[in-house]
């Protein structure tokens, strides 16, 4: 199969997912779909581009760049990987959203590079929300004071929430994970009201999208099922 022929059965599938959220009564709206190019090589972005995706994911701030080169700022791009403060200034500028905040002393200089650069930066808080060892993120206890203090950054606007859950064999375990991550998504909306732009929940992935969906996803990162395996 084709990308664009993997890209219709992914936005099929995230239809059918929607439609099951639907068909037992919770809130749905859109879903938005990043193609995730970590390892992929020019080629391949551009063919997912043909194939209509406009949102490009990418792990590293280097590997984005050197494909900005060629493929240009007319999509969207989002930092997806872990980000170290000493990278705040490049990332600022080559991102339209960065996922991984992760620590208060990332968002100081993410606001510092912002101020550099005249920008408003939109970012993700990312929540270790299965307290996982091996990965980044803050626990579920620390959002709402890490994102009070985005919120009085000038220079970042906080986003929403992301998260990447652990990694199932069987996909129906990780949706009490997704269900913790929409209560506290849908918590820290209504205790912020509509001064803030809270708007995106950031889960799911190849393994586990569709169930991030049901549970209420409104932003899925997917590499494998539209790519194939990654070469490393
Ligand atoms: C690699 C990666 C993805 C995409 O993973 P697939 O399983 O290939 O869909 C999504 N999110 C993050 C943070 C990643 O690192």
């Amino acid at each position: 199969m084709s990308i664009a022929d993997n890209i219709t059965v992914v936005r099929n599938r995230i239809d059918a997912a929607l439609a099951r959220r639907r068909s037992i009564g919770l809130e749905t709206g859109s879903v938005k779909l990043v193609a995730v190019t970590k390892n992929q090589g020019v080629m391949a972005v551009q063919a997912a581009i043909g194939a209509g995706i406009d949102c490009i994911g990418e792990n590293r701030v280097q590997e984005a760049l050197t494909k900005q080169d060629d493929i240009g700022r007319s999509v969207e791009w989002h930092l997806l990987g872990h980000l170290q403060t000493n990278k705040a200034r490049q990332a600022v500028a080559a991102f339209d959203l960065i996922h991984s905040v992760d620590s208060e002393r990332l968002a100081v200089e993410l606001d510092k590079a912002a101020a550099k650069l005249g920008k408003r930066q939109a970012v993700l808080l990312q929540v270790n929300i299965a307290g996982e060892e091996t990965k980044f993120g803050i626990d579920a206890d620390q959002t709402f004071r890490l994102a009070d203090k985005i919120m009085s950054f000038d220079h970042l606007e906080l986003s929403g929430l992301m998260t990447i859950a652990p990694y199932f064999e069987d996909t129906e375990e990780s949706r009490p994970v997704f269900q913790q991550m929409y209560q506290l998504f849908t918590r820290l909306r209504s205790e912020n009201g509509a001064n803030t732009n809270i708007t995106w929940l950031s889960m799911g992935m190849t393994n586990d999208y569709q169930v991030a969906i049901e549970e209420g996803s409104n932003l899925v990162r997917i590499g494998t099922a539209i790519f194939g395996p990654r070469q490393y």
